[in-house]
């Protein structure tokens, strides 16, 4: 198993839409598990592809304490959506910046298992909440374009010099 870089904002490749997976392979394990390890070790409660800068409908979540919990969905589609929760967010291509978002309490979701096989999961909670929120990765969408257009603006500056910082270190 290998690390992944994660991609942060504001990097215009977290923007990419990413297009369906044909056909669940080997190489689509191999990826599954990097980025588990990868979200483990950051550590987070769930990845979407797009953060490692693979632009394909994959995201992996665990919102279990004991960390043994894994998820993976593959081309996930959120069929039905009930009720409305607030509840804040943090992300692991936003570090160590959090926020109150507005999502569905429950939902139910349809995806593809990591052998390839179509599953459905009705989800409530932080599983829920995690859930509508790397889906969102996956159209290019993030947590802070919920904010006010004047927060969106301070963030996107704070995190632009961050990033020329990195560079030139
Ligand atoms: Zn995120």
């Amino acid at each position: 198993m290998a690390k992944l870089d994660i991609l942060r904002f504001p990097d215009p490749r977290l923007r990419t839409k990413a297009v369906p997976i044909k056909e669940v392979s080997d190489a689509i394990r191999v990826l599954i598990d990097d980025m588990l390890e990868t979200m483990y070790d950051a550590p987070g409660i769930g990845l979407a592809a797009t953060q490692v800068n693979v632009h394909q409908q994959l995201v992996v979540v665990d919102v279990s304490e004991d960390k043994n919990q894994p998820y993976c969905f593959i081309n996930p589609k959120i069929t039905q959506r009930d009720g409305e929760e607030i509840c804040e967010e943090g992300c692991l291509s936003v570090p160590e910046y959090y926020a109150e978002v507005q999502r569905s309490e429950t939902i139910t979701v349809k995806a593809l298992d990591r052998d390839g096989k179509e599953f459905e999961l009705e989800a409530d909670g932080m599983l829920a909440v995690c859930i509508q929120h790397e889906l969102d990765h996956l159209k290019g969408k993030l947590f802070v374009d919920y904010l006010s257009p004047l927060k969106q603006k301070r963030l996107q500056k704070k995190f632009a010099k961050l990033a020329k910082q990195a560079a030139s270190s």
